[in-house]
């Protein structure tokens, strides 16, 4: 005998951007059930975790403050308060400029705050432990999906059924639900990996997020916590494909020797202290954000290169957008006009993110002398009109 459960939102999915959105819902007042075959890791040092850190963004904190992570997430932020962006555009990657963008120049508040993945990962699973109207399943993923017009039925790989008015499908980059709904998407590859890894350094940052451009790709430093008493901070590293995936393989005093050099010794001698994550960078948008009952959200909507922190953040955006429509109207959660709404908010800001962080991307490959300078001069003058460099901070900010 098939078993059937109701609920109100159904989400695929239990990445970050799916434990956001069920905790977002749940403290709302909605009944969600929420799936993943693959139960989230909690721990730093569990095979598996995942070692990268996310930088919450100002604008976010409202929203999980109102959905109860922020309290107990708080404690183990960095505030970033400044980006500091460097051109390493000189043979043998020597300085050439350096511009600092700071966020008191717009308020009180920081930029943002980071933090490691596992650890949101396991205060957002703490919060749905809390939230009675919140079922969130592992070991279980959605298989198919079957709409019509007044509710959705979804079929789970364990042989039962979920009836819903609305579906999140919150299920990654090459999500199953929205290939089930026949939702196309535009990919564009870069040819390019990013490495994830911490590291302890004896200067400390400040609070200060340091990307730091040469041919290849940025390499980024964001603030951590002390690690141990030292300071402590996140780094990716955006570079060819090959390149990238030696340096993952390569002994740890020789990477460590790669990767003090390729900060421009800014912070000092870098020392490794977490495993070497690598990932493929693409820039991916749906052509759709809606189907029939069916929301995309996050990497499963749209995927852009790590840089300016954009990621996660636009995928908040996108929970942001869904909750005000679902507030709105509780009546329509999941109809058309919900649906055609939350694609036509939220495709502009995608696309407007999605074309900004591919310039950025494309600009910081560059290999030609020429073209570097050109980059160089850009920064300089972006940075120089204080109107103009504002705007790209609360454009950056999502604001
Ligand atoms: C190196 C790197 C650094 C980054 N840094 C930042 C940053 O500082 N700030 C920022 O905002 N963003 C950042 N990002 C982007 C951010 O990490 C992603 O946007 C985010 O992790 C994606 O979350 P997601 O939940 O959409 O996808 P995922 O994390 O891929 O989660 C998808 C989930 O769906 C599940 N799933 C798959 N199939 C099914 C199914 N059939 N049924 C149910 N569930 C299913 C999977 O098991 C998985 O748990 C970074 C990305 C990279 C690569």
């Amino acid at each position: 005998m098939t078993t059937t459960s109701i609920c109100d939102i159904f989400i695929s999915g239990g990445g970050i951007a799916g434990l956001t959105a069920a905790a977002v819902f749940g403290t709302a007042g909605f009944d969600v059930i929420c799936v993943d075959p693959t139960p989230p890791i909690t721990e730093s040092d569990t095979i598996g975790a995942d070692m990268r850190t996310t930088a919450l963004l100002q604008p976010a904190r409202a929203m999980l403050m109102a959905a109860g992570i922020w309290e107990p997430l708080e404690p183990f932020s960095a505030a970033l308060e400044t980006m500091r962006i460097v051109d390493a555009g000189r043979p043998n990657g020597r300085l050439r400029d350096m511009k600092e963008f700071r966020a008191s120049d717009l308020s009180e508040s920081p930029f943002g705050w980071n933090f490691p993945n596992w650890r949101l990962k396991r205060e957002l699973v703490n919060r749905l432990q809390t939230l009675r109207n919140v079922n969130f399943r592992t070991g279980v993923g959605a298989q198919s999906l079957f709409t019509r017009t007044a509710e959705a039925r979804i079929g789970l790989t364990d042989g039962s059924t979920t009836l819903t008015k609305l579906v999140i499908a919150a299920d990654g980059r090459a999500s199953p639900l929205r290939e089930a709904a026949g939702i196309p998407v535009h990919t564009t590859r870069y040819g390019q990996k990013a490495l994830a890894f911490v590291v302890t350094h004896p200067v400390p940052h400040e609070n200060v997020s340091t990307e730091i451009h040469k041919t290849g790709g940025p390499f980024t430093l964001v603030p951590l916590p002390n690690y141990d008493g030292t300071p402590s901070s996140a780094v990716v590293w955006m570079d060819d494909g090959s390149a990238s995936l030696s340096r993952y393989k390569m002994p740890v005093d020789k990477f460590e020797a790669e990767i003090t050099a390729r900060s421009c010794q800014l912070y000092g001698p870098l020392t490794l202290k977490s495993k070497r994550s690598i990932w493929p960078i693409i820039s991916q948008r749906a052509e759709r954000l809606n189907g029939v009952r069916l929301a995309l959200l996050a990497e499963a909507a749209h995927v852009v290169p790590p840089i300016g922190a954009q990621g996660l953040n636009m995928s908040l955006s996108d929970t942001q957008e869904l909750l005000n429509l679902a507030k709105l109207r509780p009546e329509g959660l999941g109809d058309a006009t919900m649906l055609d709404q939350y694609h036509k908010t939220r495709s502009k800001d995608i696309r407007l993110r999605l074309a900004g962080i591919d310039i950025l991307n494309r600009t910081s490959q560059l290999k030609s002398a020429f073209l570097r300078d050109a980059r160089s001069f850009g920064l300089k003058t972006l940075h120089e009109i204080r109107p103009v460099r504002h705007k790209l901070m609360r454009l950056g900010l999502g604001v």
